[in-house]
């Protein structure tokens, strides 16, 4: 016998009580998006290295220092998914989907990048991720964004910012990163490290950075709005005027850049001030060229990721409750005969009514400890088997909840006796 073993650093159990939370948003979310025609995809945690080099970009934080890669057993590079846009993109690309089509999806699961753990940043998280594929916008930008919106709301969502951004096309990007550079290089003693090798490569992460020492510098920068190429700039109008004719209360915020590379036009993160340091609850953008970049043809297409568990931990914060989860009855069984009748009862009560939570004494104990048990459970109603009642052929009904009598009934009126009982009744 060794010493217990413990999870991996920024990887968490997700214990009953805080995955039945987790399900009741996922199910928000799920049904929401339902509604405005978003289906689910599923593809696979791992892919070849090469797809998230070329898709978010070699000079990121993600490719540079958080990817979990590996070589399989024949030295194929591997990486465990940082994101799913990648994936998705790369999936609709290889099963046909974009042929002149256009897809509403969404998908979730947990990523992996290899940061500092730290509240609401984990090496094993979760994204809930939208994706539309085929829609050059701007409705399917402001689609997407209310769409968000409505689900915060769903959930009683509060304090959450909307920032939204339009950072045009590759070449006008060009020109302002000439610009940045320029401006960064006048600054050099401030940069750090991080930012000095970024500096020549790709100047647009420094603004990105979140060392304190050098959010001055940072926030007297260029800023990228000066550069949009006049679509660019007309597209961005149009999805505020769509956002603010739809009542999404926005602002626009130059300095919202975003973290991988294949963004262009709108970009917009979700923020709130009630999850300390790491505030970002969603974030996406259009990305127009990444299908094309990564062996499609041309499609234009837009999407955002759902941080799961600072959704979550907003929702707890905000005072979404999740109802415990309970039985509607508790089947109890005392004796080697009984114990054959009621699992037959449970069985019976679960074909009657489908739906219906029959928890089942498994375990044996005395009847004392079984009615703990089934107090336990939540349950309206416990039934009672023991060695009488097999031989009597009746059931003992015994309501939990109030000050009603225990009755005894046959074995085909139990489902009468326990309804009154039941929540939904
Ligand atoms: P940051 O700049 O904070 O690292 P990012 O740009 O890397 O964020 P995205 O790749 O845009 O984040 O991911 C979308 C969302 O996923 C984030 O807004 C956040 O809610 C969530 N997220 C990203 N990384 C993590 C993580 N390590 N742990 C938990 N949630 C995360
Ligand atoms: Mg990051």
């Amino acid at each position: 016998m060794g010493a217990p073993l413990q999870a991996i650093r920024g990887m968490s159990d997700l214990l009953p009580a805080e995955a039945l939370a987790w399900q009741q948003v996922e199910s928000v979310l799920r049904g929401v998006l339902g509604t405005y025609g978003y289906r689910e995809m599923r593809v696979p945690l791992i892919e070849r290295t090469e797809l998230f080099q070329r898709s978010i970009g070699e000079v990121t934080d993600i490719v540079e220092k958080e990817m979990y890669t590996f070589d399989d057993r024949n030295g194929l590079s591997l990486t465990l998914r940082p994101e799913a846009t990648a994936g998705i993109v790369r999936a609709a690309i290889e099963n046909g989907m974009l042929r002149n089509q256009r897809h509403r999806l969404w998908s979730t699961g947990p990523m992996f990048r290899y940061e500092k753990p730290q509240k609401g940043r984990y090496r094993q998280f979760h994204q809930f991720d939208i994706e539309a594929l085929g829609f050059p916008g701007p409705d399917i930008d402001a689609e997407l964004i209310v769409m968000t919106a409505r689900a915060w709301r769903t959930l009683g969502l509060q304090h959450l910012e909307l920032q939204v951004n339009s950072i045009g096309m590759p070449e006008g990007r060009a020109r302002y990163r000439e610009a940045l550079t320029g401006y960064f290089r006048g600054h050099l003693a401030v940069l750090d490290e991080d930012s000095l090798r970024r500096l020549e490569r790709n100047p647009m992460r420094i603004l990105d950075s979140k060392n304190p020492a050098m959010q001055a510098v940072v926030a007297a920068a260029p800023v990228i709005t000066e550069y949009l190429d006049a679509g660019s700039a007309a597209h961005f109008e149009r999805v505020q005027a769509l956002l603010g004719d739809a009542g999404v209360v926005f602002r626009v915020n130059p300095r919202l850049v975003r973290g991988l590379d294949y963004y262009n036009r709108t970009v917009f993160e979700w923020v709130t001030d009630q999850l300390g340091t790491q505030g970002a609850v969603c974030a996406g953008g259009r990305y127009d060229g990444l299908v094309e970049q990564l062996g499609g043809s041309a499609t234009p297409a837009i999407g955002c990721a759902i941080g799961m568990e600072r959704l979550v931990e907003l929702h707890r914060v905000c005072g979404g409750t999740v109802p415990a989860p309970a039985a509607d009855v508790y089947v109890v069984a005392v004796g080697e005969g009984a114990t054959a009748a009621a699992l037959r009862l449970a069985e019976q009560l679960r074909d009657a009514r489908p739906g219906l939570a029959v928890e089942m004494n498994c375990g044996g104990g005395g009847f004392k400890a079984q009615l703990r048990r089934a107090d336990a459970s939540g349950a309206a109603v416990a039934l009672i088997i023991g060695e009488d009642e097999v031989a009597a052929g009746t059931v003992g009904v015994k309501p939990l909840r109030t000050d009603a009598a225990q009755v005894n009934v046959a074995g085909g009126g139990v489902l009468a006796a326990v309804a009154p009982f039941l929540p939904t009744g």
